[in-house]
């Protein structure tokens, strides 16, 4: 009789198991861009699909655009309320209400993004992410890089600070601030009305992103000095995960979901370094005119300067950013040693 008791609950187990690897899991994603920004929106489509692929089916993430839920800046809200399981967005969308989330998408003069990536994944980046998002009861993830942004768009040359004095710029975050130290009349435009901006005048220089983005504004055809970047060294995008969301799938689930987030991430990556190459030779063989500048040196070195007074005054009364930005630059000071003998040193000699 014993036996028989024990065949049964074998047997339940086992059904038990089969249900849980053939029921199908819906996920509900919000993300903050539109349908056809690439290679942003892409991210968050191929993370869904490559989910559904590797779980046979039993994962699915249905994806809402801006263009939907109609609150782009909105997503760590509602992931946090549960009204999205996830979101797709980028940290620093969130400094505002904490600011402790800014670190995680990029800081000026910071990491670049495979730097930024060896930190996440293999020098307690991800760990200290965790650790800043659990009061908000989310997980967040790596999402996806923009890699180096350009400095952007400026209708004049840059030659000296007195330069920046009164220079009308759309430079949105923590990169604004700087600007605005050094007497930049920082604005904040909408991104549909930005190129309405730089044409009459109403702004005389704006950052975006990089050739891939930037090319369907079309700032190059009327702001022709790009800038080379300086503020966004390894702009990170994030999924983001609700934490009660995320323990109700089954371990092998969980493990789907971090493996296809973790190779969107790259692939978003290569993606936009791909366009990156595309829409820069285009860019400069249908305008010949545009003009590639650095800033100068005393710009630079005065931006750096404000950039640690400001990280300063950030970190005095908040130990857990401090603990995040002193883990970032202790592993820049680090893996930067490597970045000049490999990268800097071959490209240097090979150009
Ligand atoms: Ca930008």
């Amino acid at each position: 009789m014993q036996n028989v008791f024990k065949i049964i609950w074998v047997l339940s187990c086992m059904l038990l198991t089969l249900h849980a690897n053939e029921k199908v899991y819906k996920l509900k994603m919000a993300t903050t861009w539109g349908p056809t920004l690439s290679p942003l929106i892409d991210a968050a489509n191929n993370m869904a699909t490559m989910a559904e692929k590797l779980s046979n089916g039993q994962l699915q993430i249905r994806i809402d655009t801006a263009n939907k839920h109609k609150a782009p800046l909105g997503i760590l809200d509602m992931v946090k309320a549960g009204q999205y399981d996830m979101g797709h967005s980028a940290s620093y969308y969130w400094k505002g209400k904490d600011i402790n989330t800014l670190p995680f998408t990029s800081m000026p003069f910071g990491l670049t993004s495979p730097e930024q990536y060896a930190w996440f994944y293999h020098g307690g980046g991800l760990e200290l992410m965790q650790k800043v998002y659990d009061k908000h009861q989310v997980y967040s993830f790596p999402g996806g890089s923009t890699g180096v942004q350009m400095g952007g768009w400026f209708r004049q040359e840059i030659k000296t600070l007195d330069d920046l004095k009164g220079l009308k710029m759309r430079i949105p975050g923590f990169a604004g601030e700087i600007m605005a130290r050094l007497g930049v009349q920082v604005t904040n435009i909408a991104p549909g009305e930005l190129y309405t901006a730089l044409d009459t005048n109403s702004i005389d220089a704006l950052e975006w992103v990089g050739p891939s983005m930037d090319i369907t504004m079309g700032f190059h055809k009327i702001a022709p000095f790009y800038y080379t970047g300086w503020h966004e060294p390894a702009s990170e995008m994030h999924f983001i995960i609700n934490q009660k969301a995320y323990k109700k799938l089954p371990k092998h689930l969980q493990d789907v979901l971090v493996v296809s987030m973790r190779l969107a991430a790259y692939d978003m990556y290569i993606q936009n370094y791909d366009m990156n190459a595309n829409a820069w030779e285009k860019m400069k063989k249908e305008f010949p005119n545009i003009t590639v500048k650095t800033f100068p040196k005393p710009i630079m070195d005065a931006m750096k300067k404000v950039n640690e007074a400001l990280i300063e005054e950030m970190t005095q009364e908040n130990a857990l950013l401090k603990e995040v930005l002193d883990s970032q630059k202790a592993y820049q000071k680090k893996v930067r040693v490597w970045t000049q003998m490999s990268d800097y040193l071959y490209l240097k000699d090979n150009l």
